[in-house]
């Protein structure tokens, strides 16, 4: 079986795509995700085609798909509120801005959180969330957009089967939107995941596998159920290394890419490291080696 698998790497002005791709290599990745900013603002830099270029060199030369590259959408993005109509709108407008961008880049997949219902009922959520996607996919001519499957932290939107499915219910164009799984956040709202085939069974017959297009693959610091979303490193968390190498070796999801958003050694120090090369190379042996100590 073709393994998809990388992480989230960094994307900053200077280097850029070329950057992007010189992380994922260094991980042993033969693909990643990348936010085109801060996942905090919405302030965009110019794409730089000419390093653009230079990176799709380096993808070819290193079997790196682009079709299997993931942009996530910040995160300030909010489409379930419209109690503001200037600030949905003009989320609406960068967010259609974003889908050009991964345009640009040649990233043919954006991964968007559906949005955290606090003004208004979880229902309005719902329509308010479709209704900024018919706009955008109204505005541009490709690019899809994955719903990500949330933890149910305070009022996320998105946090079963049941409820993307009513999402993309509403949505016009249904090419245009697919789902992102993440197992940190299945674990945390209800799933339990050592049992992913039932979950997957549920799944088909209310949206169908064919619309999963990723997966975020993280432990939980925290217990089933528990609406948290506090992603651990593979094998150091409740849902355990066993159960998400069955996630990933899954054959329903075969060709599929998955992403690790694990957190780094030491991340409140200023020796931080990332464990992805580690954790990748556990994932392709199968085998828990113990990294950190
Ligand atoms: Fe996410
Ligand atoms: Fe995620
Ligand atoms: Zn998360």
């Amino acid at each position: 079986m073709n393994l998809i698998i990388g992480s989230h790497v960094s994307f900053v002005s200077s280097t850029q795509l070329l950057g992007s791709v010189k992380e994922a290599l260094s991980y042993n990745a033969n693909t990643f995700m990348f936010y085109t900013g801060s996942t905090q603002s919405t302030q965009r830099g110019q794409i730089n085609d000419e390093l653009t270029y230079e990176a799709y060199e380096l993808m070819v030369k290193n079997g790196i798909n682009n079709d299997n590259l993931i942009v996530h959408a910040p995160y300030i993005i909010n489409f379930a509120n419209k109690s503001d109509e200037n600030k949905y709108n003009f989320y609406v407008d960068f967010f259609a801005e974003e889908l050009n961008r991964c345009k640009k880049l040649g990233v043919n997949k954006i991964v968007l959180h559906p949005g955290s219902a606090t003004t208004c009922s979880r229902e309005e959520a719902i329509k308010n969330i479709a209704n900024a996607l018919n706009i955008v996919f109204e505005k541009t001519e490709s690019t899809m957009v994955l719903l990500e499957f949330m933890a149910g932290k305070g009022n996320e939107v998105g946090t079963s089967t049941l409820e993307l499915k009513s999402i993309i219910d509403l949505i016009q164009k249904k090419d245009r939107v697919g789902v992102c799984l993440d197992t940190c956040h299945m674990n945390d709202s209800y799933v339990d995941i050592s049992k992913f085939d039932e979950f997957l069974d549920d799944f088909d017959s209310k949206i169908g596998i064919d619309k999963i297009k990723c997966v975020h693959v993280n432990d939980s610091m925290n217990e089933r159920g528990s609406h948290k979303d506090r992603h651990a490193n593979i094998g150091y968390g409740t849902i355990g290394f066993d159960n998400l190498i069955n996630v990933i070796y899954n054959p329903r999801l075969e060709g599929i890419p998955f992403i690790l958003e694990t957190p780094y050694i030491n991340r409140n120090s200023k020796d931080a490291w990332a464990p992805y090369k580690y954790e990748i190379e556990n994932i392709r042996n199968k085998k828990f080696v113990d990294f950190i100590q």
